[in-house]
């Protein structure tokens, strides 16, 4: 295998067209990238169709081109690679962790504890389905897991599985692949070297560290943005509404994008063009600078 310095991506879902919060999430990824030399992909999580938005493809990846980023090689698609996430399902259960669950989503949040992320599954089918019913998701059991890895922003992370997310769906009997897995099974596959992404996905990296270790596959360094909220501390997103990107307006956009990663560009460079910003951006990125915040206001 060649010898690769450092591969990254950038991994949206395709639930609305690109926001402030995403883009935080791209040009961290992309500046991290190519400040080190490294390659930047772009992988569209549209492998669960209910997801996915009509039209909301081509308006990221528009978005994306008209705001100068490049990508290397074609942009990979979730939703062709359901094989591949097959067979790592199949793996894990011949290694034994994961089991066929019943429950229902009212039933796991009446039994549940709080965890992080909302109620942790309380392992009512860890052993056995419940006579008659039929299962739903496919889980993975996280008794007695503990995470440690290291954020290169945020530092040492420390995470009780068991206890603070429980255990959690990988499949679901609709056929749809959870996030989780197909973000691990993509990452290591594809021997990602450094994922860069919003702090809202701390536990999931967790999760996804836990399935590469499993599955064998090479685990990424990490690096946890702040995430953009608004005036009211809410996080951006598309369930918020959160207003697209004007991709009219590049200069603009990308400026107030680095003003939220704490790097400022000087005068004469914001008024320059597209590239000439990304080159200034590129040469002058240092990750330390945007600090160990979980959140952040967005600038307009
Ligand atoms: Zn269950």
């Amino acid at each position: 295998m060649d010898q690769i310095i450092y591969r990254g991506r950038f991994a949206p879902t395709p639930s609305g067209p690109l926001h402030f919060g995403s883009l935080v999430a791209a040009t961290g990824s992309y500046l991290d990238a190519r400040s080190r030399r490294g390659e930047w992909h772009v992988r569209i999580d549209d492998h669960d169709s209910l997801r996915v938005a009509p039209g909301a493809i081509e308006s990221i990846l528009h978005c994306l081109e008209t705001l100068g980023f490049e990508w290397d090689g074609p942009v990979l698609y979730q939703s062709k690679r359901r094989p591949a996430y097959h067979a790592a399902l199949h793996r894990l259960r011949q290694l034994g962790p994961i089991y066929p669950c019943a429950c229902t989503r009212k039933e796991v949040s009446d039994s549940a504890i709080a965890g992080v992320e909302g109620p942790v599954y309380p392992g009512t089918c860890r052993d056995t389905l419940p006579p008659g019913r039929p299962a739903r998701a496919l889980r993975m059991c996280v008794q007695g897991m503990r995470i440690d890895f290291h954020d290169r922003l945020l530092g040492p992370q420390h995470l009780d599985l068991e206890r603070e997310v429980g255990d959690f769906i990988l499949y679901r009997a609709d056929g749809v692949y959870a996030f989780h897995l197909a973000s691990a099974v993509d990452d290591g596959e594809y021997r990602m070297t450094d994922v860069v992404r919003g702090a809202d996905l701390l536990e999931s990296s967790a999760r996804q560290i836990q399935l590469l270790r499993l599955l064998g596959l090479p685990v990424p360094h990490y690096v946890h943005l702040p995430v953009a909220v608004d005036q009211h501390g809410e996080k951006l997103s598309k369930q918020t509404k959160a207003a697209p990107v004007d991709p009219t307006r590049p200069l603009l956009v990308l400026r107030a994008v680095l003003r939220f990663l704490n790097h400022t560009v000087p005068d004469d460079v914001a008024e320059a063009t597209v590239p000439e910003l990304w080159r200034y951006a590129v040469d002058h990125w240092d990750l330390l600078r945007v600090g160990p915040r979980l959140q952040g206001r967005a600038v307009d």
